[in-house]
């Protein structure tokens, strides 16, 4: 389900175009905000607040 991918592609998070990141789902999400999630997965209150708009894959991740 997780990809490595060198393609350019639009990160879903940050809207950037970056060379390499993860698809998750067939969505593009850079090795930075890939970063992100993973520290932000330690701290809840903080997802609850600015990754709102990752809601759906937030749930397949913590699923899978
Ligand atoms: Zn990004």
């Amino acid at each position: 389900m997780l990809e490595e991918t060198t393609t350019k592609s639009a990160c879903l998070v940050c809207e950037e175009e970056k060379p390499s990141g993860i698809l998750i789902l067939g969505c593009f999400i850079c090795d930075d905000c890939e970063k992100k999630i993973i520290e932000t997965r330690v701290h809840e209150k903080e997802y609850c607040g600015h990754l709102h708009k990752l809601k759906k894959i937030w749930e397949f991740v913590l699923t899978y």
